[in-house]
């Protein structure tokens, strides 16, 4: 049994001595308990903020501990009513091979689920999050832009799909060419800006000709700053995520943005709105998200872009990876 463990807090990028692999015996089942096996384990941004002894919406993993995660597992021993072996789960039991569960913390996807990684990104946790925050927080209106960065990344590319969807003129910002052309020419929005071009601010403004009426934030940095000033009156900021910061162990030097970021939600009425999508939404509404999700795969409207990395032993340069923009597309790593 394979099991990634968080040996040492990291400062700043996490490094070799941050995750480290440990080996254990496979453990044994006792009685109203499952034995899982991981097969694929979601790689995600807020693993960086659980590295940290900080005050967060979770508790952050303790030294020692495994590192935590959501994977789809299957169930290869079971003395847990509802649960069969061969069944396949949704689980949070992180990065290692095997765990043990009661069963009240899984989701069963039955026996042979089509794609079972897909309930990792476009039907789990990352898809979830861009339709709820953008259309609970945004309440996207046709005919409106839409801005979303990370947007080649499992939230950013179903927040534009879904805004598409709404009527919406859509604006994505991604790091590069590649992944600027994919968002253009397989996700369909209208426009994809990099934003390592010396020139993104101004192209950001020509690819918003009637200002920017939602910013789904999902990076922070210098894309908040390019945006701001194109915010229209009565804009909507959902806060989703401020990646570009994660890495962050203090405030950085520099120009102080607060006036600028304070002064323009007051004179544009901007309604700023930050959410976790565990406790932000009526439970209620993640039926209507599989409702939807599923019609909109069915009839191509919504296309899913992953990338799958081999081998446990590769998740902690993988999560790097994701952290600095190297990743492209819902980043899932294939255990067992
Ligand atoms: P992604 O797989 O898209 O990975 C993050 C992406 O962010 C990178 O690939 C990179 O894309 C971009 N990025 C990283 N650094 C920078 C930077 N300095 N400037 C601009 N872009 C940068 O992530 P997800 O789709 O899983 O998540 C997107 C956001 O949503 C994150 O902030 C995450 O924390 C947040 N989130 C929030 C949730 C909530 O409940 N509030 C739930 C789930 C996710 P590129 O190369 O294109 O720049």
């Amino acid at each position: 049994n394979r099991r990634v463990v968080l040996s040492e807090r990291p400062n700043g990028l996490p490094d070799a001595k941050t995750l480290q692999l440990e080996h254990s015996e496979v453990p044994t089942p006792g009685a109203d308990q499952v034995l899982l096996r991981t097969r694929y384990l979601s790689l995600d941004p807020y693993m960086r903020g659980r590295m940290n002894d900080a005050k967060s919406y979770a508790e952050p993993v303790k030294l020692g501990e495994v590192m935590t995660g959501q994977v789809v597992a299957e169930v290869m021993q079971s003395n847990c009513e509802g649960y069969a072996p061969g069944d396949h789960v949704l689980a949070g039991s992180g990065w290692q091979d095997y765990a043990l569960s009661d069963g009240t913390d899984l989701r069963n996807l039955g026996q042979t689920p089509q794609n079972p990684s897909w309930y990792l990104g476009i039907l789990g946790m990352p898809a979830y999050t861009a339709y709820a925050g953008l259309l609970e927080i945004g309440a996207p209106q046709p005919g409106e832009t839409v801005v979303v960065a990370a947007a080649s990344g499992p939230v950013g590319a179903t927040v534009g799909q879904i805004a598409k969807i709404k009527g919406c003129r859509v604006v994505g910002i991604a790091g590069g060419p590649e992944k600027c052309a994919h968002v253009v020419e397989n996700l369909g929005f209208d426009a994809c800006l990099d934003h390592k071009s010396e020139t993104f601010a101004a192209d950001l403004k020509a690819a918003c000709p009637q200002g920017v009426d939602i910013y789904f934030e999902n990076v922070g940095g210098k894309v908040l700053y390019a945006v701001l000033p194109l915010l229209n009156a009565f804009a909507r900021m959902p806060v989703c995520g401020v990646v570009s910061w994660y890495n962050l162990s203090g405030l950085p030097d520099g120009p102080d943005f607060g006036p600028a970021i304070m002064g323009t939600i007051l004179r544009m009425k901007v309604k700023v709105q930050g959410f976790i999508i565990y406790d932000s939404f009526p439970p209620s509404l993640f039926k209507d998200f599989i409702r939807d999700m599923t019609g909109w795969l069915e009839s191509g409207e919504v296309t899913y872009k992953e990338q799958v990395i081999d081998g446990l032993e590769h998740a902690p340069a993988a999560l790097n990876d994701l952290l600095l923009g190297n990743s492209f597309g819902k980043m899932v790593v294939k255990v067992g």
